[in-house]
């Protein structure tokens, strides 16, 4: 198909995840507003008729039963091997508050999440390349949150806002943002989870800050030729647990929390226009400088990347609204 000469761009893959129910109690009494349909298919409650249902068609659809083993080898395993060969990738997990995101994203030490299981895949990538092919291996990390349109540096204390520049070949750069070198996944681990603990720390004081901003870890690898040229190629893995999609306007927010959702919402609001203006394939003007989010994901979005969003949603009727309102964020394109 023709794209008017412009540069062909991926789309973005889209999945959604239904959690369990947290209550037992809850399943019982309510049974859930939206229910799927097959591993593409869900409908939920029509709430202007609840004798109707609304259909939507994903990339894919994780039902409550879906480990966290599925998730990553049905949405992120079989992006990783771009990474080594100089390509950019980025994972986000979109969804209200208590939907699902972290445990998606990060898990806990019995259900480990995308996180953990996508940085030992890569360090595995890496070990079975063979020297033979003549290239070299390099892995660092780099760890930062955008919180209020700040982009602060999460390795690094007291971190200031940090700027985001383009380089000549348009690659995305943070000046002075920390970047390790991390030699094996528990290396990683060293890095990665002190810095998650004082973002949750902070969050309790800072009324659910984790909540409120865009947490997001970079993995980079660097492969460099044995021999001359010694060419160098750079592929970035984006991994992202972003902030609940959840309306704020009706939570009656004020002052630095209205600040805040002024914030998120315009973030959220220039994701979904990203998105779709990929997806529906007359990407004529993506905006990306539209917010820091976007601009930060530009060169790993799109363009030859490969992106995938995990949409999180929660069975129970509470949740309601922001399910129905993330599933049309999510379904933009994908109506049926
Ligand atoms: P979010 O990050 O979107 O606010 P969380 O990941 O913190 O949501 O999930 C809210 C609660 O639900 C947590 O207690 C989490 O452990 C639990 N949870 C979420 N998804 C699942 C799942 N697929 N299976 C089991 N528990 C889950
Ligand atoms: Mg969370």
């Amino acid at each position: 198909a023709s794209d008017g000469g412009n540069k062909k761009t991926s789309r973005v893959r889209v999945a959604v995840r239904l959690r369990p129910y947290m209550l037992k109690q809850d399943e019982k009494d309510e049974g859930p507003c939206v229910r799927g349909l097959n591993s593409q298919n869900l409908e939920i409650i029509n709430w202007r008729n609840a004798t109707e249902t609304v259909k939507y068609h994903f990339d894919v659809f994780h039902d409550m039963q879906t480990t966290q083993q599925e998730v990553f080898l049905s949405s992120v395993k079989p992006i990783l091997p771009h990474i080594l060969q100089g390509q950019n990738a980025s994972v986000f997990a979109y969804g209200p508050t208590g939907a699902g995101k972290t445990h998606t994203m990060l898990g806990s030490p019995d259900q480990p999440g995308v996180i953990p299981r996508a940085v030992r895949e890569v360090f595995n990538l890496v070990k079975a390349k063979n020297e033979d092919e003549g290239w070299k291996y390099s892995i660092g990390m780099s760890y930062l949150e955008i919180y209020n349109e700040k982009v602060l540096d999460l390795l690094s204390p007291n971190s200031q806002d940090l700027p985001i520049r383009e380089d000549k070949d348009k690659n995305i750069l943070i000046p002075g943002l920390t970047h390790t070198t991390i030699s094996s996944f528990s290396d990683f681990d060293k890095h990665f989870v002190p810095a998650t603990l004082n973002r949750t720390t902070a969050s309790t004081k800072l009324n659910q800050r984790s909540s409120r901003s865009h947490a997001i870890l970079l993995i980079k690898v660097v492969r460099t030729q044995s021999a001359a040229p010694r060419r160098q190629q750079t592929g970035k893995l984006y991994l992202v647990d972003l902030a609940g999609s959840e309306d704020n306007r009706r939570t009656g927010n004020q002052g630095i929390r209205l600040k805040e959702s002024g914030a998120i919402n315009l973030s959220l609001f220039t994701l979904s226009k990203v998105v779709d203006s990929l997806n529906s394939g007359t990407a004529i003007r993506v905006p990306y400088r539209d917010s820091k989010l976007t601009r930060l994901l530009q060169d790993s979005l799109g363009g030859s990347a490969h992106s995938v969003m995990i949409t999180n949603i929660a069975p129970e009727f509470k949740y309601y609204f922001d399910t129905f309102s993330a599933l049309n964020f999510a379904a933009k394109s994908k109506l049926i």
